[in-house]
Formats: C-alpha cells, structure tokens, sequence
C-alpha cells in the first residue's frame, strides 16, 4: 500500500455547517459526512459549487449522524457522480431519510415560488435537489451496528462508537494501516433526558474535534425549576404558552420533560399539542429502536399519550381556536417556517400569550429577532406587533460545551499527531485551540476551508 493518505477539508472548516471530509488513500476513498452549508448567504451559495474532487472515486461515505449539516448535500454527491455507498447506524440513516425528503420538499417549493413570483427574471429556478433525487439517494443507503469494526480493504477498517447528541449519533474511528483517525462528529452531552452518556475515544493518531461550544459553558440553570415557574405564570394569565422546537431530539426531549413535571405533580394536567409533522416521524425512529435511548417502551407510551399529537393543518386551526390555556410545541426551531408560523401569527399580538425559545436563534431568523426584543414581526408578507412575552433557556442544547469537550478527549492515552478543530466559529476554535494547548501540549490546528493535509501512514 502507498504510504500516504490525504485529507482534504471541504467543510465545517473555519465554520460550522457544511461538514465533509475527503480521504485519499491508495486503497479506498472515503467521504466522512456530506453536509450542506446553512446560514449566512455567503455561505449557502458554497452549496452550488461542485466538489474540487474526482466524486466518481468516492467509494464509501460514512455518516456521524443525521442533522441537515451533516447529510444535506448527499444528493448533490449522487448529481457528481456518486455511485458508491452511504453508510451508517440504523437510527442514523432513518433520521437522514426523514431530514433529507423534508429539505428535498422545501427545496421544490422554493423553486416554484422563485418561478410563480418570477425571483429570477429570465432563467427559470431550479430546486437544489428533488424528493426523486432524496430517494435515489436512500436507495444507497447501508446500515453498520454501532461498536463493531467493519473492513473497508485489506489495510483499512472503521467502527461507529455512541456519542449521544440525537438518536443514532456516533462517532467514527477509522484505522488506515497502524494509524487511528478519529472524527467527532457532533459531541452529546452526559446526564440527556433521552440518551446515554458519550462513549469516549481511547487512541487517536489524528483527531478532527467539533468546536461548536468550545469558547462556551452552558448554565447551570434548574432546567425544570424554571420550565415549571414559566409555565405556571402562562398558566396564571389564561394564555398559550408557544414553543418553537427543532423537530429532531428537541421536540422529543420538551415532551419527556413536560410529562415528568406532571408526574411529579409540579405543573397541572393542562393541555399539551405537539404540531410537528416532522417530529411525529422522529418520534416513530425513538419507537423503532429503543436500544439507543434511555426511555422504557412504557415511558415512550405514557409520553406520547400525555400529549396531542397533532396530525392535520386542519387540527393546527382547531388548536388555534381552543380558548383553554395550554402549552403548544411546533416547528421549526428559529421560526423560519412549519406549523409555529400560523401560531404565532394568530397569537403574538396577544398580551396573554408566552413565546419560550429553546434552540440556537441563529442571525437573520424570526427566533433571533424575537430574542433580540422586536416590537413587531412579519409573517406572510405582514407586520404583527409583538405583545407576547418572550422567555429564554439556554441549557436545552444537544452541543458538548467546553468543559464537555475536553471531557471527551481526556481518556485517549496517547499524544495525538494532529489534532484539527473543525465545525466552530473562528472564536470557538480559538478559544477550545488555546485550551488544548494550555491543559495537553497538543499539536493543535484550525484548518481553512479547501485545505489539504498529506499524512505518513
Ligand atoms: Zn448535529
């Protein structure tokens, strides 16, 4: 075999979406992750440049876990010419299918309302991808078990090891010749409502560490101290209590919280409505596999019978006209879309009404301007005064914050080569580069964007 591999960074470098990561090797070439560029313009517009790499020869893409920034541009792969497979844990790939035909769906609507609205005043808009190129794309799919060690080539192995942070997530060890290289993927957190601790890395040669958090710690608040004050006082003013939630791990974690706080008799049986038809998919994905999260099958059941599950839009409406004082969690998370529009729309103006944000509001988004203290807001081409009150909590995050992070790199036994950071803002990468500096001596490095590194192996 060659004695070389190489490493290209062709995203989450230098930021936080986008996450791919090329090897090279004489044997196999592989693909970790395969991730779309979200956010700022500038950034989303990366998302239409084709890879600066041969796509045919990829053989093998290895998924960390489902989220949009980590499986997005699968389609776009296949578009270049991706022939091989996508591999991943069995919770993983059902997440994926559900992530992927919903942003394939948005990505069609998009383009019919570019084309309806004439956006482009001459060349007709194309969607990024189809729910037809979704579904080229899941017949690629491959399950892997979770702790088995699976052979690529006669010098090449790797095996998914559980890291919490959403259901099926891991991270991957992957062995070319004697040498370990460890990618993160996204760090969950110990003491999750739903998942398991963290399994940690005990060797790594060349380690690529998320940096999301990594100038960050995440307060200590009495999560349900607090949940139970706001949710008395929405109580105490006869109004709705409105929950925007991402519909992966979030929704299902505010469901698993609200129904302890009424088994342990903190809040009143009101009434709950959970308004996610993307949810309501990853509930059934909790339900499929109940050997990669913490609840019994009496416990998922008991939860989801506490709450309404709403099926139709017709339902949302309903919801909406119900005058009882109630909690409703609906999507999206930043209130960029889904069913938490038309709530908030028929319910911001009112004085009794509660909005609890729960999720990162990044720039540009509804969430952020709500948090930011709007007077007023716009839905559907419309300006509504903001008369609601707008609460907070910050300790609901899926992310390792700093200490976590260090946390998981304190059982490798070895001194890595190389340690880059990836999938942070310039500010956490510095912050988690001077920290693993300062506690281990590490080799520390930030990659840019399009880098490539050459390793002996
Ligand atoms: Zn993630």
């Amino acid at each position: 075999m060659e004695k070389f591999a190489k490493v290209y960074f062709l995203g989450a470098a230098g930021v936080v979406t986008g996450s791919k990561f090329f090897i090279e090797t004489s044997e196999k070439n592989i693909l970790i992750d395969c991730g779309m560029f979200q956010g700022l313009k500038a950034l989303r517009n990366l998302n239409w440049v084709d890879l600066p790499i041969n796509v045919a020869s990829i053989d093998v893409v290895l998924l960390t876990h489902g989220h949009l920034d980590h499986v997005g541009y699968l389609p776009r792969l296949l578009k270049q010419g991706f022939k091989g497979k996508i591999k991943a844990t069995a919770p993983t790939l059902a997440i994926a299918e559900i992530i992927l035909k919903d942003s394939a769906k948005i990505h069609e609507e998009e383009a019919h309302k570019a084309n309806k609205e004439n956006y482009t005043k001459h060349n007709l808009a194309l969607p990024f991808y189809t729910i037809k190129d979704a579904e080229n794309t899941i017949k690629l799919f491959e399950v892997e078990n979770e702790g088995t060690w699976v052979r690529l080539s006669e010098h090449i192995s790797f095996r998914y090891q559980y890291i919490g942070h959403i259901i099926g997530a891991t991270f991957i060890e992957l062995d070319i010749n004697e040498k370990r290289f460890v990618f993160s993927g996204d760090i969950g957190r110990k003491n999750d409502y739903l998942l398991k601790d963290p399994k940690k890395p005990e060797w790594a040669d060349v380690l690529f560490l998320e940096s999301t958090y990594g100038n960050k710690l995440h307060p200590e608040e009495q999560i349900e101290g607090v949940m139970t004050e706001i949710i008395l006082e929405s109580i105490h003013k006869k109004g709705n209590l409105i929950i925007p939630s991402f519909a992966v791990e979030r929704l299902q974690t505010l469901m698993y919280m609200l129904w302890r706080l009424y088994q342990k008799n903190r809040i009143p049986n009101i009434p709950i409505f959970v308004d996610s038809p993307m949810g309501n998919n990853v509930l059934e994905v909790f339900k499929r596999f109940p050997k990669w999260h913490k609840l019994t099958t009496q416990e998922y059941n008991a939860m989801c019978n506490h709450v309404n599950i709403i099926q139709s839009y017709k339902e949302t409406w309903e919801t909406i006209n119900d005058k009882r004082s109630k909690i409703i969690i609906a999507g999206s998370g930043m209130i960029t879309g889904g069913r938490v529009l038309t709530y908030l729309q028929q319910l911001i103006d009112e004085p009794s009404t509660t909005v609890l944000l729960v999720d990162y509001q990044a720039e540009g988004t509804r969430g952020r301007q709500l948090q930011e203290g709007a007077h007023e807001i716009r839905f559907f081409g419309k300006y509504y005064p903001v008369k609601a009150t707008i609460m907070r909590v910050e300790s609901l995050s899926a992310h390792a914050d700093q200490q976590d992070i260090l946390a998981w790199v304190s059982e490798i036994k070895n001194i890595p080569e190389n340690v880059y950071l990836i999938h942070g803002e310039p500010t956490a990468l510095d912050a988690l580069s001077v920290k693993l500096k300062a506690d281990y001596n590490w080799n520390v490095s930030v990659p840019k964007l399009a880098d490539i590194e050459k390793f002996i192996i």
